[in-house]
């Protein structure tokens, strides 16, 4: 349904989502700015991999057009041929795909560089636009500060014929890079800075991706984008605050030019702790190999996120919980973990895994007994039904769940001591076994046939229930355990004069070649995820062969954001 005057503000109100960006659009609505229409677009530089900050704007983009039953494009702002490659376009499509979002039209900047050509000579030609022969570093130089004006360039009165002449000849390729710019004519003494005659096209003899040698002038950001905006009829071009100076401009060249006049609105970008977010730090990161590409699951990239097991689900509801505002802050990455953890508890099915294996062997078990026990697939989801979970004589636990000595608290397996084995029975430990160098190799156990499901008849109670797998049974598989990318949280905590990969948690990545899993992961395909039970969240990894699974641990199964929020 498309959004009226009359209908928007409850619509809104309805989805409980109301924030300034709507309020802007409520108040359009209200007076017909744009007859009731929302057309929002998300414009990606294919520079880089997509981030979950790309995802906040994605979200914010979609999402609001969505509700107010708009539509959003999306874009590629690939006006920088030095910096972009189809493998990036190619991976954004994809991630936006992956995020739960389809776009209306898919554009590129480079489609509009005739019009935006013919548009630049409009501005020649109105007096308002020059070729100015100043070096980069001259144009620097003049530009002023914020308590000094700019100086004007000695060619900025030169006649429009001369710039029309200048400017085609620019396009036909006579020019060195760097030699000539286009210039709006605006005012050398604003005080936004922007308005000091900004450059509108620079000489670059490059091949572009998608238009080859076609053009040796490019648009810089500021010329394309409002003018891209405005061809494709959007309504409200939503962007980050560090383009709130360049408002003023953006408004200038689409009055300039009289063509429909989109509002840009700015909203804070997300930072998180922990995180790196800058596309030429996650490039580094990538070309000098401090982690295994853009998909790493330790990165920040939508695609490594994916890899490491967050559902998309979990991203939105994340963005949802930080909110639209103005003020830029930092948001910690724990509430990223715990959307991811609420999304996996209700989804995920459960799994028993033993990372680090100890044998067990149950001394009273009959030899070539298997028995299957049959356990629910989530309990969060019953409707899912039961799985077989089989169960024998020798078993592995995890090493954690034993201690030779337990400390006062600790509850779990102890010699003498009887513990449950999830859905299977009591078993009491007789016995440790030990190598000639003293290493645990096994513990001998009896089981009581009589608590066969997991409760004794007579009543009698243990307190712990441990996690298990039958070794006849179990898959053997690779887990990969993540910890925090950096070691400090945030650039604040970083010296002045050292770069952030000083910062890199030298052990961001622990491999365990040999866990077991419960048979029932048997052919999961790359990307299903799973609770192991009592331990967290794991996502199949396409490593994974048809002999041996690859386990991404997504996130442990402890809260620390809702800790973090009672501690403060
Ligand atoms: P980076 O600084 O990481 O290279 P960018 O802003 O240059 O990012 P673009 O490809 O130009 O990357 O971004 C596309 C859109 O995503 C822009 O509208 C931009 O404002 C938005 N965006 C980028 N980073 C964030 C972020 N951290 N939070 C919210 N929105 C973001
Ligand atoms: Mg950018």
């Amino acid at each position: 349904m498309a959004a009226t005057p009359e209908n928007s503000t409850l619509e809104t109100g309805a989805a409980g989502k109301s924030n300034f960006i709507r309020g802007i659009i409520d108040a359009h609505n209200a007076s017909g700015r744009f007859g009731g229409r929302v057309a929002t677009r998300f414009p990606p530089e294919p520079n880089g991999y997509l981030h979950i900050g790309h995802a906040k704007s994605i979200c914010i983009n979609f999402g609001t057009a969505d509700d107010y039953g708009g539509t959003t494009n999306l874009r590629f702002d690939d006006t920088n041929p030095t910096k972009e490659e189809q493998e990036y376009i190619d991976a954004i499509i994809a991630d936006v795909r992956w995020l739960g979002f389809d776009w209306e039209n898919l554009h590129y900047a480079s489609d509009y560089f005739e019009q935006l050509y013919q548009w630049a000579v409009q501005l020649i030609r109105q007096g308002v636009a020059y070729v100015d022969d100043l070096s980069a570093e001259e144009i620097r130089e003049n530009r002023g500060t914020l308590t000094e004006p700019g100086k004007p360039s000695p060619y900025r009165d030169r006649s429009i014929a001369e710039n029309l002449d200048l400017f085609e000849r620019m396009r036909a390729g006579e020019f060195a890079n760097g030699s000539r710019v286009l210039r709006a004519k605006i005012d050398m003494s604003s005080p936004n800075i922007n308005f000091r005659d900004p450059v509108l096209y620079r000489i670059l003899h490059e091949e572009h991706p998608r238009t080859g040698d076609a053009w040796c002038i490019y648009p810089m950001y500021d010329w394309a984008h409002g003018q891209s905006d405005s061809i494709e009829g959007i309504t409200h071009s939503i962007c980050t605050l560090e383009f709130e100076d360049h408002r003023p401009l953006y408004d200038w060249f689409v009055d300039q030019l009289g063509i429909h006049h989109p509002q840009q609105i700015e909203f804070a970008r997300l930072n998180l702790t922990y995180t790196i977010m800058s596309k030429r730090k996650l490039i580094k990161l990538v070309k000098e190999g401090h982690v295994r590409g853009w998909d790493d699951p330790r990165m920040p990239t939508l695609s490594g996120l994916r890899r490491r097991g967050i559902p998309p689900k979990a991203i939105r509801d994340f963005v949802d919980m930080t909110g639209v505002t103005k003020a830029n802050g930092v948001v910690e990455i724990e509430m990223l973990e715990y959307a991811a953890r609420q999304e996996l508890n209700h989804s995920a099915p459960r799994l028993m895994a033993v990372l680090r294996p100890i044998k067990v062997v149950l001394t009273n078990y009959p030899e070539d007994q298997v028995e299957e026990f049959e356990v629910l697939i989530n309990p969060e989801q019953p409707e899912l039904g039961t799985r077989i979970v089989p169960f024998s004589k020798v078993l592995y636990i995890e090493q954690d769940d034993f201690m030779e000595e337990p400390p006062p608290k600790f509850f779990r397996l102890s010699p003498g001591r009887e513990v449950r084995l999830r859905g299977a029975y009591f078993v009491r430990c007789d016995e440790v076994i030990k190598d000639a160098a003293g290493n645990i190799t096994e513990l001998r156990c009896t089981y009581d046939p009589a608590t066969r499901g997991g409760d004794a008849p007579d009543g009698r109670k243990v307190k712990s229930t441990l996690h298990w797998v039958s070794a006849a049974h179990a898959l053997e598989a690779e887990v990969r355990l993540y910890e925090r990318l950096l070691t400090v949280a945030g650039a604040g905590e970083m010296d002045e004069d050292k770069d952030f990969l000083d910062y890199l948690n030298p052990h961001s990545i622990e491999i365990i070649e040999r866990a077991w899993v419960e048979p029932n992961a048997q052919g999961a395909a790359p990307e299903t995820h799973y609770q192991f039970e009592r331990i967290g969240y794991f996502t199949v990894d396409p490593d994974s062969t048809a002999d041996k699974l690859v386990f991404n641990r997504t996130v442990t199964l402890k809260d620390d954001w809702a800790k973090l929020q009672k501690t403060k």
